[in-house]
Protein backbone atom coordinates (compact mmCIF):
# COMPACT_ATOMS: atom_id res chain seq x y z
CA UNK A 1 0.00 0.00 0.00
CA UNK A 2 1.31 3.36 -0.94
CA UNK A 3 1.76 5.79 1.77
CA UNK A 4 -0.95 8.40 2.58
CA UNK A 5 0.12 12.60 3.47
CA UNK A 6 -0.21 14.31 6.48
CA UNK A 7 -1.07 18.27 6.15
CA UNK A 8 -0.47 20.29 9.57
CA UNK A 9 -3.27 22.32 9.12
CA UNK A 10 -3.41 26.06 10.98
CA UNK A 11 -6.94 26.13 11.90
CA UNK A 12 -6.94 30.19 12.90
CA UNK A 13 -7.33 31.61 16.22
CA UNK A 14 -11.43 31.09 16.41
CA UNK A 15 -14.02 32.67 13.60
CA UNK A 16 -14.19 29.28 11.47
CA UNK A 17 -13.96 32.37 8.48
CA UNK A 18 -10.52 32.80 9.10
CA UNK A 19 -9.38 29.45 8.25
CA UNK A 20 -7.77 29.35 5.28
CA UNK A 21 -8.96 28.23 1.41
CA UNK A 22 -6.30 25.45 1.19
CA UNK A 23 -6.91 24.11 5.14
CA UNK A 24 -10.75 24.22 4.52
CA UNK A 25 -9.83 21.72 1.26
CA UNK A 26 -7.54 19.70 3.07
CA UNK A 27 -10.41 19.20 5.68
CA UNK A 28 -12.90 18.25 3.36
CA UNK A 29 -10.59 15.74 1.62
CA UNK A 30 -9.24 14.52 4.90
CA UNK A 31 -9.61 10.50 5.92
CA UNK A 32 -8.31 11.01 9.16
CA UNK A 33 -8.37 14.29 11.64
CA UNK A 34 -6.75 14.87 14.58
CA UNK A 35 -7.97 18.06 16.21
CA UNK A 36 -7.01 20.15 19.45
CA UNK A 37 -8.86 21.81 21.96
CA UNK A 38 -8.44 25.11 20.40
CA UNK A 39 -9.61 24.39 17.32
CA UNK A 40 -13.28 25.53 16.79
CA UNK A 41 -15.03 22.35 16.11
CA UNK A 42 -17.65 23.92 13.48
CA UNK A 43 -15.11 23.38 11.12
CA UNK A 44 -15.09 19.62 11.61
CA UNK A 45 -18.81 19.58 9.85
CA UNK A 46 -17.10 20.25 6.64
CA UNK A 47 -15.54 16.54 6.85
CA UNK A 48 -16.03 13.77 5.27
CA UNK A 49 -19.17 11.82 6.74
CA UNK A 50 -16.84 9.03 6.76
CA UNK A 51 -13.68 10.52 7.89
CA UNK A 52 -12.23 9.56 11.32
CA UNK A 53 -12.29 12.22 14.10
CA UNK A 54 -9.90 12.56 16.54
CA UNK A 55 -9.86 14.53 19.26
CA UNK A 56 -6.18 15.35 20.72
CA UNK A 57 -7.13 18.11 23.27
CA UNK A 58 -4.84 19.28 26.22
CA UNK A 59 -5.93 21.12 28.88
CA UNK A 60 -3.60 24.19 29.84
CA UNK A 61 -0.78 21.72 32.46
CA UNK A 62 -2.16 18.10 32.02
CA UNK A 63 -0.91 17.18 28.83
CA UNK A 64 -0.40 13.49 29.95
CA UNK A 65 1.53 11.46 27.40
CA UNK A 66 -0.94 13.33 24.44
CA UNK A 67 2.08 14.25 22.18
CA UNK A 68 3.52 10.96 22.20
CA UNK A 69 -0.21 9.30 20.96
CA UNK A 70 -0.62 11.93 18.19
CA UNK A 71 2.84 11.40 16.86
CA UNK A 72 1.59 7.35 16.78
CA UNK A 73 -1.60 7.93 14.90
CA UNK A 74 0.21 10.08 12.42
CA UNK A 75 2.74 7.56 11.64
CA UNK A 76 0.42 4.79 11.71
CA UNK A 77 -2.59 6.80 10.42
CA UNK A 78 -0.37 7.71 7.56
CA UNK A 79 1.29 4.37 6.67
CA UNK A 80 -2.23 3.03 6.30
CA UNK A 81 -2.34 5.15 2.90
CA UNK A 82 -4.81 7.47 4.15
CA UNK A 83 -4.73 11.45 3.84
CA UNK A 84 -4.38 13.01 7.32
CA UNK A 85 -4.80 16.16 8.79
CA UNK A 86 -3.32 17.10 11.60
CA UNK A 87 -5.56 20.49 12.62
CA UNK A 88 -4.08 23.39 15.16
CA UNK A 89 -5.58 26.52 16.61
CA UNK A 90 -3.65 29.78 14.86
CA UNK A 91 -0.59 28.53 13.32
CA UNK A 92 0.91 24.86 13.54
CA UNK A 93 4.51 26.66 13.64
CA UNK A 94 3.55 29.12 16.27
CA UNK A 95 3.67 27.16 20.29
CA UNK A 96 1.94 24.57 18.15
CA UNK A 97 4.25 21.37 18.55
CA UNK A 98 3.71 21.22 14.56
CA UNK A 99 7.45 21.52 14.48
CA UNK A 100 8.14 18.20 16.45
CA UNK A 101 5.63 16.11 14.02
CA UNK A 102 7.41 17.91 11.45
CA UNK A 103 10.57 16.29 12.40
CA UNK A 104 8.34 12.75 13.25
CA UNK A 105 7.44 12.82 10.01
CA UNK A 106 10.43 12.96 8.39
CA UNK A 107 12.25 11.00 10.52
CA UNK A 108 9.98 8.09 9.11
CA UNK A 109 9.60 9.08 5.37
CA UNK A 110 5.97 10.03 5.16
CA UNK A 111 5.22 13.18 2.65
CA UNK A 112 3.66 16.11 4.30
CA UNK A 113 3.13 19.89 3.77
CA UNK A 114 2.30 22.92 6.21
CA UNK A 115 -0.63 25.15 5.50
CA UNK A 116 0.28 28.13 8.10
CA UNK A 117 -3.08 29.67 9.69
CA UNK A 118 -3.36 32.97 11.17
CA UNK A 119 -1.97 33.14 14.74
CA UNK A 120 -3.68 34.10 17.86
CA UNK A 121 -1.28 37.04 19.05
CA UNK A 122 -1.78 39.00 15.83
CA UNK A 123 -5.47 37.72 15.09
CA UNK A 124 -7.17 38.91 18.48
CA UNK A 125 -5.03 41.61 19.13
CA UNK A 126 -6.50 42.83 14.72
CA UNK A 127 -10.20 42.18 16.37
CA UNK A 128 -9.36 44.36 20.06
CA UNK A 129 -8.51 46.98 17.58
CA UNK A 130 -5.03 47.11 18.16
CA UNK A 131 -2.51 46.77 15.83
CA UNK A 132 0.65 45.20 16.31
CA UNK A 133 2.80 47.93 14.56
CA UNK A 134 2.06 50.86 13.56
CA UNK A 135 4.73 53.83 12.09
CA UNK A 136 4.47 55.90 15.13
CA UNK A 137 4.20 53.83 17.63
CA UNK A 138 5.73 50.76 17.05
CA UNK A 139 8.54 49.31 14.86
CA UNK A 140 9.17 45.56 16.12
CA UNK A 141 6.38 42.69 17.56
CA UNK A 142 8.00 39.64 19.24
CA UNK A 143 5.66 36.59 19.95
CA UNK A 144 6.64 34.69 23.27
CA UNK A 145 5.87 32.36 25.59
CA UNK A 146 4.13 32.77 28.65
CA UNK A 147 5.56 29.80 30.30
CA UNK A 148 8.57 30.84 31.02
CA UNK A 149 9.61 29.48 34.60
CA UNK A 150 9.94 25.86 34.98
CA UNK A 151 9.53 23.19 37.54
CA UNK A 152 12.67 24.42 39.31
CA UNK A 153 11.39 27.78 38.84
CA UNK A 154 14.25 28.89 36.23
CA UNK A 155 13.56 31.14 33.71
CA UNK A 156 15.09 30.74 30.47
CA UNK A 157 13.82 34.06 28.88
CA UNK A 158 15.71 36.92 28.40
CA UNK A 159 14.07 39.85 29.66
CA UNK A 160 16.25 42.21 29.64
CA UNK A 161 16.45 42.14 26.06
CA UNK A 162 13.05 41.81 25.87
CA UNK A 163 12.22 44.48 28.38
CA UNK A 164 14.91 46.73 25.53
CA UNK A 165 14.40 45.51 22.11
CA UNK A 166 10.74 44.89 21.62
CA UNK A 167 8.01 48.09 20.90
CA UNK A 168 5.11 45.08 21.28
CA UNK A 169 5.11 41.91 23.12
CA UNK A 170 2.46 38.80 22.75
CA UNK A 171 2.42 36.45 25.28
CA UNK A 172 0.50 33.19 24.74
CA UNK A 173 0.03 30.94 27.72
CA UNK A 174 0.71 33.69 30.13
CA UNK A 175 -2.30 33.87 32.45
CA UNK A 176 -0.82 32.01 34.91
CA UNK A 177 1.98 33.77 35.00
CA UNK A 178 0.80 37.39 34.77
CA UNK A 179 1.95 38.97 37.73
CA UNK A 180 5.55 37.59 37.40
CA UNK A 181 5.63 38.58 33.37
CA UNK A 182 4.53 42.21 34.43
CA UNK A 183 7.05 42.36 37.28
CA UNK A 184 9.43 41.21 35.09
CA UNK A 185 9.40 43.25 32.42
CA UNK A 186 9.52 46.59 34.82
CA UNK A 187 12.24 45.08 36.79
CA UNK A 188 14.09 44.99 33.76
CA UNK A 189 13.14 48.29 32.41
CA UNK A 190 9.33 48.60 31.06
CA UNK A 191 7.68 52.07 32.49
CA UNK A 192 5.19 50.84 34.58
CA UNK A 193 2.72 52.75 32.89
CA UNK A 194 3.34 50.60 29.51
CA UNK A 195 -0.35 49.91 28.41
CA UNK A 196 -1.29 46.10 28.36
CA UNK A 197 -4.32 44.49 26.81
CA UNK A 198 -5.36 40.79 27.56
CA UNK A 199 -7.72 39.24 25.14
CA UNK A 200 -9.74 36.59 25.96
CA UNK A 201 -11.18 33.85 23.31
CA UNK A 202 -9.76 36.51 20.31
CA UNK A 203 -11.97 36.87 17.33
CA UNK A 204 -14.80 34.29 18.74
CA UNK A 205 -18.13 35.31 20.29
CA UNK A 206 -17.29 34.89 23.39
CA UNK A 207 -14.10 37.85 23.14
CA UNK A 208 -13.44 40.21 26.43
CA UNK A 209 -10.78 42.48 26.65
CA UNK A 210 -9.06 44.40 29.39
CA UNK A 211 -6.76 46.75 29.19
CA UNK A 212 -4.45 48.30 31.76
CA UNK A 213 -0.93 48.90 32.46
CA UNK A 214 2.03 46.67 33.61
CA UNK A 215 1.45 47.62 36.80
CA UNK A 216 -2.47 47.14 37.68
CA UNK A 217 -3.06 44.64 34.76
CA UNK A 218 -2.74 41.40 36.88
CA UNK A 219 -5.38 42.79 39.15
CA UNK A 220 -7.78 43.55 36.93
CA UNK A 221 -7.47 40.52 34.87
CA UNK A 222 -8.07 38.61 37.90
CA UNK A 223 -11.32 40.80 39.07
CA UNK A 224 -13.08 40.39 35.67
CA UNK A 225 -11.87 36.14 35.87
CA UNK A 226 -9.82 36.52 33.07
CA UNK A 227 -8.94 32.99 31.86
CA UNK A 228 -7.32 30.95 28.97
CA UNK A 229 -7.59 31.24 25.94
CA UNK A 230 -5.78 34.20 26.23
CA UNK A 231 -3.40 37.12 24.87
CA UNK A 232 -1.54 39.21 26.72
CA UNK A 233 -0.38 42.20 24.83
CA UNK A 234 2.44 45.14 26.20
CA UNK A 235 2.82 47.99 24.18
CA UNK A 236 1.86 51.46 23.42
CA UNK A 237 -0.25 50.21 20.71
CA UNK A 238 -2.88 49.14 22.94
CA UNK A 239 -3.69 52.58 23.20
CA UNK A 240 -4.85 52.61 19.64
CA UNK A 241 -7.68 50.46 20.83
CA UNK A 242 -9.68 53.79 21.49
CA UNK A 243 -9.89 55.15 17.91
CA UNK A 244 -10.07 51.43 16.38
CA UNK A 245 -12.41 49.19 18.14
CA UNK A 246 -14.24 47.88 15.93
CA UNK A 247 -15.55 43.91 17.14
CA UNK A 248 -18.51 43.97 19.20
CA UNK A 249 -17.90 41.97 22.25
CA UNK A 250 -19.61 40.32 24.92
CA UNK A 251 -22.53 42.07 26.59
CA UNK A 252 -20.96 43.88 29.85
CA UNK A 253 -17.26 44.20 28.18
CA UNK A 254 -14.65 46.04 30.40
CA UNK A 255 -14.12 48.80 28.14
CA UNK A 256 -11.39 49.99 30.75
CA UNK A 257 -8.90 52.49 28.96
CA UNK A 258 -6.65 53.45 31.61
N1 LIG B 1 -0.71 27.74 17.57
C1 LIG B 1 -1.51 28.71 18.29
C2 LIG B 1 -1.02 28.93 19.71
C3 LIG B 1 -1.13 27.70 20.59
S1 LIG B 1 -0.61 27.98 22.25
C4 LIG B 1 -1.51 30.04 17.50
O1 LIG B 1 -0.73 30.21 16.56
O2 LIG B 1 -2.33 30.89 17.81
C5 LIG B 1 -2.14 28.32 23.06
C6 LIG B 1 -2.22 29.78 23.44
O3 LIG B 1 -2.58 30.55 22.30
C7 LIG B 1 -3.28 30.12 24.47
O4 LIG B 1 -2.83 29.88 25.78
C8 LIG B 1 -3.48 31.59 24.21
O5 LIG B 1 -2.43 32.35 24.78
C9 LIG B 1 -3.34 31.65 22.70
N2 LIG B 1 -4.65 31.60 22.03
C10 LIG B 1 -5.09 30.66 21.18
N3 LIG B 1 -6.33 30.97 20.72
C11 LIG B 1 -6.68 32.14 21.30
C12 LIG B 1 -7.81 33.00 21.24
N4 LIG B 1 -8.87 32.71 20.47
N5 LIG B 1 -7.81 34.14 21.97
C13 LIG B 1 -6.75 34.47 22.74
N6 LIG B 1 -5.65 33.69 22.85
C14 LIG B 1 -5.61 32.55 22.13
Amino acid sequence: MSKGKVYLVGAGPGDPKLMTVYGLECIQKADVIIYDRLVNQDLLQYAKNEAQLIYAGKEPGKHDNIQEQIHQWLVEKALQGKMVVRLKGGDPFVFGRGGEEAEVLVKHGIPFEVIPGITAGIAAAAYAGIPVTHRHLATSFTIVTGHVRSKHGADSLNWRALADGSDTIAFYMGIGNLPYICQQLIQHGKDPETKVAIIEWGTTMRQRTVVGTLQNIAEKAEGAGISHPAIVLVGEVVKLRETIQWFPELEGEIVDTK
